[in-house]
């Protein structure tokens, strides 16, 4: 059924302001609440842009549409005509007082939750609907501030001269070993869901110099912890003529860009959230590897080097270190094929995370870019170089420095927003035991 006569939108609920008072709207939204207090009735409507208060007065408003507006359940979504007035006790200063009502749809049911309760059901509960469980405004805020941290990196990347690619997520053969992949039935043969699109972004910055995805990896964690989901969102930058160095200093000034968009344009969200923002101040600390080893060991944290850092030695990190850092120069064995050694001491690789206390945010450096080490390189790490003929073969082309790395957008997410359990900052997340919905 097309959208009845007269009922498409006038005003958001933002644009309703006491500077349009008198004017004559049409809002439309999903009704939060209603509150009937003597001959007043209050809703609380809900659209894209915020709440929204709608007031009939029993003397003032038709019988029926007074009834009808009392009666309404929250998760109906409505359309109200009426005239703004100005009214200082309101949420924006003003609301719409109601001279007309059409009501799209009713719920057949009500879900256990209330939008604005502070204590909720599990995690569990609510994502079996999560759709509804979206409705809340706290909910909704964490994705609004999603949403303008992807905005911010897009703009920022494409001010700096990457275009942004996208690159097939079945895949042939594992891209890295390690990771473990989901495999596939392609057709007739064995295929995967792609873990990262490492090596498709570093081919393409031969051709591009400047790359940049935002998509969907897929990882078959082993493990279940608050800080792993087997689907995630991924930023990857990959750029020709530059090293780690150059990148790390790419990647401080994207999150500092992302934040500082966030503050600019998300006061209501972080408010919602109860966040107290900073923005970093860069250059962020660059800790080596061997400086956090030897602290760690100095502090009895039980490390091995040339392993990555075990979840106990991670926490004592970040108690040292609250906010944004980087860990630098991991130990070569430590870092996948493509991690270029260092040339002073190979050992030692041209390598960071990003980290955020104790959490790892992003992984990057400079890339092998010689065929033969990197075919070397591939060997020593127990893969076979025939499964990667098809990238090898692109070095023999020619192949410039290139430096890059690939950042968790929902990593990034927890880091901005304090929330522990990445599932709260994924809409739909997957993980062992969640396939829907
Ligand atoms: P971790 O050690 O935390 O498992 P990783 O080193 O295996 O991460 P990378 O391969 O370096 O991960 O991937 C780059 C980034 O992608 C990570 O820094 C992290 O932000 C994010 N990431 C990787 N795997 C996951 C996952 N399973 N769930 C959520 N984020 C992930
Ligand atoms: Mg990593």
């Amino acid at each position: 059924m097309p959208i009845p006569e007269g009922w498409k939108r006038s005003h958001f609920s933002a644009d309703i302001k006491p500077s349009i008072k008198g004017e004559k709207v049409t809002v439309l939204g999903m009704v939060l609440s209603v509150r009937k207090q003597g001959g007043l009735c209050f809703v609380i409507l809900q659209d894209r842009y915020g709440t929204l208060q709608v007031t009939a007065h029993k003397d003032r408003t038709e019988p029926q549409v007074f009834e009808r507006l009392t009666g309404l359940k929250a998760h109906s979504y409505i359309g109200v005509k009426g005239v703004v007035k100005a009214i200082e006790k309101a949420p924006r200063g003003a609301e719409v007082e109601v001279d007309d009502l059409y009501v799209f749809s009713e719920p057949k049911r009500l879900p256990p939750f209330d939008m604005f309760a502070k204590t909720l059901p599990s995690l569990d509960k609510r994502l079996e609907i999560r759709a509804v469980d979206l409705r809340r405004p706290t909910a909704q805020a964490v994705f609004k501030i999603r949403h303008q941290v992807l905005q911010a990196i897009r703009s920022f990347l494409v001010e700096k001269g990457f275009i942004e690619v996208n690159t097939p997520k079945i895949i042939g053969s594992a891209t890295e070993g390690g990771a473990a992949l989901f495999p596939l039935l392609y057709y007739d043969k064995e295929a995967f869901l792609a873990q990262s699109p490492q090596l498709y972004k570093e081919q393409l910055s031969s051709a591009f110099e400047r790359v940049f995805e935002i998509g969907p990896v897929f990882r078959a964690e082993k493990f279940k912890t608050p800080r792993h989901l087997s689907e995630i969102t991924s930023v990857d930058v990959e750029m020709a003529f530059a090293d780690y160095e150059d990148v790390m200093k790419l990647l401080e000034e994207m999150i500092h860009r992302a934040i500082t968009d966030v503050l600019d344009k998300c006061s209501e969200e972080l408010k919602a959230l109860e966040i107290e923002l900073e923005k970093p101040r860069l250059p962020l600390k660059r800790l080596t590897y061997n400086e956090a080893y030897k602290t760690l060991k100095k502090l009895d944290v039980e490390v091995s080097w040339g392993e990555d850092f075990s979840t106990p030695a991670l926490r004592k990190l970040g108690e040292l270190n609250p906010g944004f850092y980087f860990i630098t120069d991991w130990p070569t064995v430590s870092k996948p094929f493509y991690i270029k050694p260092r040339e002073d001491n190979p050992r030692l690789s041209e390598s960071f995370d990003l980290m955020h206390g104790s959490l790892e945010l992003a992984s990057g450096g400079s890339r092998v870019s010689s065929r033969d080490l990197l075919a070397r390189r591939l060997r020593r790490q127990g893969l076979n170089p025939k499964l990667f003929e098809y990238h090898l073969r692109v070095y023999e082309y020619g192949m410039p420095p290139h430096a890059g790395f690939g950042l968790g957008l929902e990593r990034f997410m927890m880091a901005i927003t304090g929330i522990s359990n990445i599932r709260e900052v994924t809409l739909f997340p997957r993980d062992q035991t969640r396939l829907t919905p």
